[in-house]
């Protein structure tokens, strides 16, 4: 039985069928978005839909979740035993090398990077997971990879045992989708399986949280102080910053097109799984070169007047845009405008008064968790509360001045109004496109 209709569903159900295996397909909605289509893809499915309760769960062999059905709730942690994930499922078939790349943030810009890198080393490799095409999906379509490199959100390693990555990478924890796993002690072991039967793991030394349990898995560090002992991070070498792997060289940090702090760990991070994996540092060095990000990441959409306007709507929890302000905070020369707000899903937003007091002129704030924004900053930072983003934005260009960076990094999901963080980060850059900055900010 395959369990959920969502992209990964849709994915479990055309790999079954590409094996030519029997199955049905159940989802707790009582409509799910898609069935009609589904319908039309699979015509020889067996469907159900609603409660999980009026099936006999122990007549499957195998019951293949998608990441987003809750075992929970849907009854299914009963048959816990016959349950696998679709990452499980995938680990099963896959013949080559795999890279697993997860954390609470930045796995999208690591998983890219990685990837590139490997494409550049002349590698056949295929990249996706939780990031562009679904894991099972590659398994078909690109069936000569010699490589693959998936990023992994907890809700697909909750369901996975013995991945055994060639290098399992655990980036950064911090507190996201705790209605799901409960704590941060659930949310860290749903992460933490990412390392089960890896032969390398690349661990963030500033974050504890993400260190194995098993200390003998050969290990490689990253961080963004002076690296001590082989780790990968950045040392001062006559004035400039270089990322340095130990006491080597690598790359000035100037050279990195990556803005913010928060984004030279991510190259660092990137590297050093680059390195497990045996790929030349010359090359990886070219793709830092080049890379200038993922759309809705500390994207840079304009500079005007002196004044970088950048689009981090992907930030879209406490943890991500507490990266985002300390990182743009500390290697700029002038000061931050921050425009935040949308649904906070509950969050404590008081961790963002000390850095935003520390880095920003103004907190702009909007949205429907404005009120609770203002009330967990306005003691220590200017806070401006307006309704839209449009509003956000003309409030941004009438009290900036030149060196500093407006930053659009919500530290909240998007869905009050707009579609998703792509519609509000691609709203931010029209709203500078049409001009909506104050005169004087122009170019
Ligand atoms: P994910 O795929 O984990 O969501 P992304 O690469 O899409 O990660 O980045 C999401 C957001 O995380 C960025 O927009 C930024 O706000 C934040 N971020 C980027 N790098 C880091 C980092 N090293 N640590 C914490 N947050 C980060």
């Amino acid at each position: 039985m395959v369990v959920g209709l969502g992209i990964s569903g849709r994915a479990i159900a055309r790999f079954l069928t590409h094996r030519g295996e029997r199955f049905m397909l159940a989802d707790t909605r009582v409509s799910p978005p898609g069935i009609e289509a589904f319908r039309a893809s699979f015509p020889d499915v067996e469907i159900h839909l609603g409660s999980l309760d009026a099936l006999d769960l122990r007549t499957f062999d195998d019951i293949v979740v998608s990441p987003g059905v809750d075992l929970e709730a849907s009854g299914l942690n009963r048959v816990r035993e016959r349950v696998l994930g679709e990452i499980a499922l995938f680990a099963r078939h896959c013949r080559a090398p795999i890279v697993a790349i997860t954390g609470s943030n930045a796995k999208s810009t690591v998983t890219t990077l990685v990837g590139e890198m490997a494409r550049r080393a002349g590698k056949r490799v295929a990249v996706g997971g939780n990031l562009g095409d679904a894991a099972l999906d590659l398994l078909i379509d690109q069936p000569d990879t010699e490589l693959f490199v998936l990023e992994l959100s907890s809700f697909q390693l909750e369901t996975l045992e013995g991945l055994g990555a060639i290098c399992a990478a655990f980036l950064n924890l911090s507190a996201d989708h705790l209605d799901r796993h409960g704590d941060m002690a659930g949310y860290r072991q749903a992460k933490a399986r990412v390392f089960e039967g890896a032969a390398h793991v690349v661990v963030n030394a500033d974050d504890a949280a993400t260190w194995p349990d098993d200390t003998s898995i050969p290990c490689e560090r990253f961080t963004t102080r002076t690296p001590a002992g082989g780790a990968w991070g950045i040392s001062d070498l006559e004035g400039d910053e270089w990322l340095c792997h130990g006491r080597k060289p690598l790359m000035p940090v100037s050279e990195l097109r990556l803005a913010g702090r928060h984004n030279q760990a991510n190259a660092l991070a990137a590297l050093a799984i680059g390195h497990v994996i045996g790929i030349p540092q010359a090359l990886m060095r070219d793709v830092l070169d080049r890379f200038a990000g993922l759309p809705h990441r500390g994207e840079i959409v304009a500079e005007r007047g002196g004044v970088r306007w950048i689009n981090d709507s992907k930030g879209t929890n406490v943890g991500a845009t507490l990266a985002a302000i300390a990182g743009l905070g500390e290697t700029l020369t002038g000061q931050l405008i921050w425009i935040g707000g949308g649904v906070g899903k509950g969050a404590d937003f008081t961790p963002l008064a000390a850095p935003l007091a520390q880095h920003a002129r103004e907190a702009i704030v909007f949205g429907q968790d404005a009120p609770q924004l203002v009330a967990a900053l306005q003691d220590r930072v200017a806070t401006h509360r307006v309704d839209t983003l449009a509003q956000a934005v003309q409030r941004a260009a009438s009290i900036a001045e030149a060196g500093d960076c407006v930053l659009l990094s919500p530290a909240c999901a998007s869905l009050d109004q707009f579609p998703n963080y792509m519609a509000r980060g691609e709203a931010f850059r029209a709203l500078l496109d049409q001009g909506q900055l104050e005169q004087g900010q122009e170019a």
